[in-house]
């Protein structure tokens, strides 16, 4: 399995590293030209959405990658690749890839707790660790959007078909859980 990782920024490496532990491939998508290799998925990783948002614009990156996720590939957002994602963002005009029917809360912590470590359930199975830097919150899921974790009664993971985001960076800890399910979703495509 191959995986198409965003790396323009943030905390993509450790993507990377937990792909690799888990047995699949990942390549770098650095420009246009990237997304042309063969790749089964998609990682948008953490780190400031407005940059991010930004230079998928500038590098012509925005419109390919929407069409790979509109025509079904699977993609896995965290924490600012969850903003990337949302159709709708409470406290920003700014709007990105906005193929998933989710509104999300930016920085929505506030200042003091803008980031924190907890352990909750994923997808009513294991506890697993949650790793939270000034990230966002799902507030409102639309149709078809399967809630996967909550947090003091705040989303903080969810799923609409093709389409999986968290809010906090399981990335960051050495639990494979997340990017195990995200594989699953990857091979069940491959073979659907
Ligand atoms: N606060 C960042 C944003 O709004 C997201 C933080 C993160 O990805 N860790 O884009």
């Amino acid at each position: 399995m191959i995986i198409g990782v965003l790396s323009l920024q943030g905390a993509f490496a450790e993507h990377e590293a937990r792909l690799h532990e888990l047995g699949a491939e990942a390549v770098q998508l650095r420009c246009a030209e990237d997304l042309q290799q063969p790749m089964d998925g998609l990682i948008l990783p953490g780190g400031e959405s407005t940059t991010m948002g930004k230079l998928l614009q500038d590098l012509n990156m925005l419109e390919p990658v929407r069409e790979k996720i509109q025509s079904g590939m699977p993609v896995f957002g965290t924490c600012a690749g969850l903003l990337l994602l949302a159709e709708e963002i409470e406290n920003d005009t700014r709007r990105h890839l906005a193929t998933m029917s989710i509104t999300a809360s930016r920085n929505a912590y506030g200042r003091q707790l803008g980031s924190f470590y907890t352990e909750q359930r994923f997808a009513g199975g294991k506890t697993i660790p949650m790793t939270f830097i000034r990230a966002p919150y799902i507030r409102d899921v639309g149709e078809g959007v399967e809630i996967l974790a909550e947090v003091d009664g705040k989303v903080v993971a969810a799923r609409q078909d093709n389409q999986l985001v968290t809010a906090f960076h399981p990335e960051l800890n050495a639990d494979t859980t997340i990017h195990a399910y995200f594989l699953q979703m990857v091979s069940d495509s491959i073979c659907a």
